[in-house]
């Protein structure tokens, strides 16, 4: 609940800098890794949206593709899958780039 509700206040905030009468729609997106159910962010969102100016708004889940890189040998890692040593190299520093995000992308509004 406690994502939703600051998906909503950032909304909100937006929505408000710029006089929208209403929010139609907030484009999200979402880290493989972040530990977000689109489903469930959807559930709360719209649980906590009505009587607001997003309460017809339309969450757009995007899920990002969780991607890591090797300091050793430069390579960039697929981590849709836990990885804990390099695929090429098989070197451990390896670090976690995208996959953990959770951010509004962009709202619009009327
Ligand atoms: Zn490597």
């Amino acid at each position: 609940m406690s994502i939703a509700q600051s998906l909503l206040s950032i909304v909100l905030e937006e929505a408000g800098r710029h006089q929208v009468q209403r929010v139609t729609k907030v484009a999200v997106k979402v880290g493989a890794w972040a530990n977000v159910v689109p489903s469930s962010l959807t559930f709360s969102f719209d649980l906590i949206k009505e009587g607001t100016l997003a309460a017809e708004a339309i969450l757009a889940i995007e899920q990002m593709p969780a991607q890591g890189v090797c300091h050793a040998c430069g390579a960039s890692i697929d981590m849709a899958q836990p990885v804990f040593a390099c695929p090429e190299c098989h070197s451990k520093d390896i670090e976690l780039t995208s996959g953990q995000e959770l951010y509004v992308d962009h709202i619009e509004a009327e």
